[in-house]
């Protein structure tokens, strides 16, 4: 038996699982404070005879394993939950070994073993939603290094029509403080999914999407990218987005996948829907 949870800004996925990825059991519990949150967490593993635990987490958080502070919350929006140590007060409770990533990176891990991209070695996983997150699987691993990737805080050329400053605390005007889903709210006075009808919007996000692809492209060459979260729900971005990632890469990379007749097959939705985050923490402790 194997343990495996998905912590998110708004629920937290517990579930119980095995060796062969089958999820077994699986309650859903609302993100409060940690102090009630986290017993409830640890209620629900402690009798069971979980061996090891998986944990895909909402970022930023500490994963590399050799940090004192190894699966502490960082950053977060979520006040109460900055400089929390989840890991640590786990591992204690209850005494096995936990394997933690993000949440971004779990869902790309879930997407190559069981999803979208289980036909190739390597994919990015994005999504724009609250935030912009992504996260890279190569090769039967996630992408880690000093830190976990931050690919929604890169750098993007401003569309020449927007003079929207951007809502990112850090840096204003990086892709996330521009594109995401709060980005578009603020920018046009209405939720994303009430301006479904306004072409222009969407134009502009995908400008923006399709600059932090190109640059994705470029520096990871995944074999696939997958485009999940909220926004994408506006499923006439896919289509400006792949275009604009045509355009801007204006033939450079050769691959079939980049032209006119193939980046559908590139450019994806996920093929998990609810469980890619539980079966993705679940694969993290899998041998
Ligand atoms: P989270 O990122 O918090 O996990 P979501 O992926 O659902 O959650 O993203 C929420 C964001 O997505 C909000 O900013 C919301 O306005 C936006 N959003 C949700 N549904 C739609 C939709 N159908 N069209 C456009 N934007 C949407
Ligand atoms: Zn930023």
């Amino acid at each position: 038996m194997l343990g495996a949870i998905e912590a998110g800004g708004t629920k937290f996925v517990l579930a119980i699982g095995n060796q062969s990825g089958d999820i077994l059991d699986k309650i859903v519990i609302p993100t409060e404070h940690p102090d009630i949150t986290v017993p409830k967490v640890i209620d629900y593993f402690k009798d069971t005879k979980i061996k090891r635990l998986g944990l895909g987490g909402f970022g930023p958080i500490d994963i590399n394993q050799d940090s004192p502070t190894y699966g502490q919350i960082q950053q977060s929006p979520k006040t109460a939950w900055v400089d929390y140590p989840l890991g640590a007060v786990l591992q204690e409770k209850l005494n096995i070994p936990i394997i933690i990533d993000t949440d971004v990176n779990v869902a790309a891990m879930s997407e190559a073993k069981f999803g979208s991209a289980r036909d190739v070695d390597s994919c990015l996983y994005i999504t724009v939603g609250t935030g912009i997150g992504a996260g890279a699987y190569y090769h039967g691993r996630t992408l880690q290094g000093l830190s976990h990737p931050e690919m929604g805080h890169i750098k993007v050329r401003r569309h020449p029509k927007d003079t929207y400053k951007g809502t990112c605390p850090y840096h204003e005007d990086c892709l996330e403080g521009l594109a995401a889903g709060p980005a578009i709210e603020k920018r046009w006075g209405k939720k994303g999914d009430q301006l479904a009808d306004l072409p222009h919007v969407w134009e502009m996000e995908a400008y923006y999407l399709a600059q932090a692809l190109t640059n994705y492209i470029y520096v990871l060459s995944p074999e696939r990218i997958i485009l999940g979260g909220g926004v994408m729900k506006q499923k006439q971005l896919f289509p400006l987005i792949r275009q604009n990632v045509i355009d801007m890469l204006n033939g450079y990379v050769s691959s079939p996948y980049l032209t006119k007749d193939k980046i559908d097959e590139y450019i994806v939705s996920p093929g998990l829907t609810d469980e890619a985050g539980i079966k993705g923490a679940l694969h993290l402790v899998m041998e």
